[in-house]
């Protein structure tokens, strides 16, 4: 599996203007590529290459490898359609390859238009980790002033394990996770944050003014960054339960969230729709890692059916956070009664693939492990 780490580099000032002026050397390089391709009207890397390769490397005082990572940078850019020029903007991310950049214990060696500078780099235990399976590109990026590098990391998957239950996890308002265990993961310090958050951000919309934009901006990347964390931890605490009490998850498939939000939980309109996203990607990469199954079920009622009895009524809600069946009189939190439903589509799912005939009319019995092979 493919992950992206991301690390800052703590370049010194001059450290820092070499960056800047090696991006903008490589973009401006970039555009008169475009401008080449587009005149030509060659797009493909090989041919591309024959044509701007030498001229190039005499008109911007770039390495060679530079030169071809630009290339593909170009084409890549004309892949989704050829109808206008590209262009490339001054501070746009550049790609390295292991031949112009290396990763160290706390430093990286990174070619520069002054060649290989040494700079040390800050990252966190989840980023370290991954940077010990670094393979292929990496991504240097400017934004806000700092330097990052993004470093595809390539890891192995470790071997599924065989489990006969699942955990069900339901994604909620007052609380961001619930399990059919009854355990809440709370989400009431990001709402908060959220909803002040939200606020403020009305003010500074009215207010229309530069430096409300600005705050804007800045806002929204804490926030981000902020509920990132939490939905990381909220992941990992999920996780480590499923594979220490040997089960599998099941979760709501999450494709299409963003509009089933809109149509039928309107209030969770405080919570950004990508962070249920979010966390049902973290729960699937982890997941993978950690060699636990997840089987994304079928959503449709899960918070209206009854765990108990099957019975399916919109009533079964009375309110956000109750569940009361309208036929059996099972009594529960809302949260916790659409985590058993998940829990319970899982078990149902499997038996099904399980018995599918072979071709030659026999069972299969090893069909577990592909039953979740899509994840
Ligand atoms: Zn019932």
């Amino acid at each position: 599996m493919k992950l992206v780490a991301k690390i800052r580099l703590d370049a010194n000032t001059e450290q820092a203007k070499l960056l800047l002026r090696t991006l903008e050397t490589a973009n401006e390089c970039a555009n008169w590529m475009s401008n080449q391709a587009w005149e030509y009207k060659v797009f493909t890397p090989f041919s591309l290459h024959k044509i701007v390769y030498r001229e190039a490397r005499e008109r911007f005082p770039l390495s060679s490898q530079v030169v071809v990572r630009l290339l593909s940078k170009v084409c890549d850019a004309y892949k989704k359609d050829k109808k206008v020029m590209r262009r490339f903007s001054k501070h746009g991310a550049i790609s390295y390859d292991s031949r112009i950049l290396s990763y160290g214990e706390n430093r990286v060696s990174i070619w520069t238009l002054d060649g290989r500078e040494s700079i040390p780099y800050s990252a966190g235990p989840r980023q370290k980790e991954l940077l010990k399976h670094q393979h292929g590109e990496s991504d240097l990026i400017y934004s806000r002033g700092k330097w990052y590098l993004a470093a595809t990391c390539d890891i192995t998957d470790p071997p599924q394990e065989v489990v006969d239950d699942w955990l069900g996890v339901d994604l909620g308002v007052a609380e961001i996770a619930a399990d059919s265990d009854g355990q809440a993961f709370s989400g009431s310090t990001v709402k908060g944050i959220r909803y002040r958050h939200r606020k403020l951000r009305s003010k500074l919309q009215a207010a229309q003014s530069r430096s409300a934009k600005r705050h804007l901006k800045k806002l929204s990347g804490k926030e981000a960054r902020f509920a990132t964390d939490v939905n990381h931890c909220i992941a990992k605490q999920i996780v480590v339960k499923a594979k220490r009490t040997k089960r599998g998850i099941s979760i709501e498939d999450l494709t299409g969230i963003r509009q089933r939000i809109r149509a039928r939980r309107p209030h969770r309109a405080v919570l950004h729709s990508w962070a249920f996203a979010q966390l049902g990607e973290f729960l699937t990469y982890k997941c993978v890692l950690a060699g636990v199954p997840l089987v994304k079920v079928d959503p449709r009622n899960s918070s209206r059916e009854c765990s108990n009895c099957g019975h399916t009524e919109k009533l079964n809600r009375p309110s956000q956070s109750k569940f009361r069946c309208r036929s059996c009189g099972y009594t529960a939190n809302a949260d916790y009664n659409a985590a058993l439903n998940l829990r319970g589509r899982a078990s149902v799912n499997r038996p099904i693939v399980e018995r599918l005939p072979d071709s030659s009319g026999g069972f299969q019995p090893q069909l577990q492990a592909t039953c979740f092979s899509e994840w």
